[in-house]
C-alpha cells in the first residue's frame, strides 16, 4: 500500500495539467495548485500517506457528508421530505431545478440540498452550538482534536456567496428553511471552511465503513445510504464519470479534496487543489482511478 501511494504521488504530483483552483472564493484562489497529497486508513489501524498528506486544506463540500450524518441523527428519515435522493445532472451551485421542483433540492450534496441539511442540524440552536456539534462529530470520527474551522475562508466565502444566498432565499420562498437565510448561510460557510489534512480526512471517513477496526458512529442502514448518495451524487454532474472511472463512493469539494470509501476495506483521502470542469479535483480523480485499478477495489465486484 505504501509503495502504491508513493508511486501515485511521484507520478501524478509533478504533472503539468492540474486544472484550476476555485477562484470564486477569494481565499481559495490563493492556494498553490502545485500540491498533491494522499492518505489511506485501513481496518488494522494503520495509515499510509504520501505527498502533501499533512498539509491542511479547505474540505468545502466534503463537509456535506458529516453534515448529512448529523442532520439524519437529528431528524431521521423526516429529512427526505425536504430533500431528494436523485442525482441532479447540474453543477453543484445550480438554481435551475429548484424552481421547477418547487424548492425541494434533488439531493443533500448539491448546494441547495446542503443548505437544507445545515438548516436541519441547526434546528433551533445557535450557529456556534451547531458548528460545535459538527466539529465534535468530525473530531470523534478522526480521533483528532486538532481539527478547526478556518475563519478567513468562511468570511471570504460569505462575502461573495451571492449564488448560495440566492439558493437560500429560494428555499425560504418555498418554505423549505426553518432558519433565516443569513443564519443558514453563515453556518454553511463555516461548515465548508473546516480545514483538514488528507491524514485527518482519511481517518474521519472510517465511520462510513462497516467492520472490525472501524468506529461505529452510524447505524448500518444509514451508513449504506450515505455511501449510496456519495456514489450517485457525490461529484455532482461528474458523479457518473467518477463512478465509471473509480467505481467507489466518493465526495469531492472545491478545495480539491476527495474522500473515497472502499466498503469493508479503507477510507481514502486525496487532495490536489486544481479542479476539472465539474469542480472536482482533477489530479485527485486521476489518482483514485489509478488507485482503484491497481488495487482492483470496486463496489461492482
Ligand atoms: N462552499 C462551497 C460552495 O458553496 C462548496 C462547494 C463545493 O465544494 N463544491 O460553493
Amino acid at each position: 500500500m505504501q509503495d502504491l501511494l508513493d508511486e501515485i504521488a511521484a507520478t501524478l504530483g509533478p504533472r503539468p495539467d492540474r486544472g484550476s483552483v476555485a477562484d470564486y472564493i477569494p481565499e481559495l484562489a490563493k492556494i498553490d495548485p502545485q500540491q498533491f497529497g494522499m492518505a489511506i486508513a485501513l481496518a488494522d489501524g494503520s495509515v499510509h500517506v504520501a505527498g502533501d498528506a499533512d498539509t491542511p486544506f479547505s474540505i468545502q463540500s466534503v463537509s456535506k457528508v458529516f453534515a448529512l450524518a448529523l442532520a439524519l441523527g437529528k431528524v431521521g428519515d423526516q429529512l427526505w421530505r425536504r430533500v431528494g435522493r436523485e442525482p441532479s445532472g447540474q453543477s453543484f451551485n445550480s438554481i435551475l431545478l429548484l424552481e421547477r421542483e418547487e424548492g425541494i433540492p434533488r439531493n443533500p450534496f448539491i448546494n441547495a440540498g446542503a443548505l437544507v441539511t445545515t438548516d436541519t442540524y441547526l434546528a433551533l440552536s445557535s450557529p456556534r452550538e451547531a458548528l460545535g456539534h459538527l466539529l465534535r462529530f468530525v473530531r470523534a470520527a478522526a480521533d483528532d482534536e486538532g481539527i478547526h474551522i478556518n475563519h478567513d475562508v468562511a468570511r471570504s466565502e460569505l462575502e461573495t456567496a451571492h449564488r448560495n444566498f440566492a439558493l437560500a432565499h429560494y428555499l425560504a420562498a418555498f418554505d423549505n428553511l426553518h432558519n433565516s437565510p443569513d443564519k443558514v448561510l453563515g453556518t454553511y460557510c463555516h461548515q465548508c471552511a473546516i480545514d483538514m489534512t488528507c491524514r485527518q480526512l482519511a481517518l474521519a471517513g472510517r465511520f462510513l465503513i462497516e467492520g472490525a477496526g472501524f468506529p461505529r458512529l452510524l447505524s448500518r442502514d444509514r451508513r449504506r445510504r450515505i455511501n449510496a448518495l456519495m456514489m450517485t451524487c457525490g461529484h455532482y454532474d461528474g458523479s457518473g464519470d467518477f463512478a465509471f472511472r473509480v467505481g467507489l463512493p466518493g465526495k469531492s469539494g472545491v478545495g480539491g479534496g476527495i474522500l473515497v470509501i472502499a466498503p469493508g476495506r479503507a477510507s481514502i483521502a486525496v487532495w490536489s487543489p486544481g479542479l476539472n470542469r465539474y469542480g472536482n479535483s482533477l489530479l485527485g480523480t486521476e489518482a483514485m482511478e489509478v488507485f482503484a485499478r491497481r488495487t482492483g477495489w470496486s463496489v461492482f465486484g
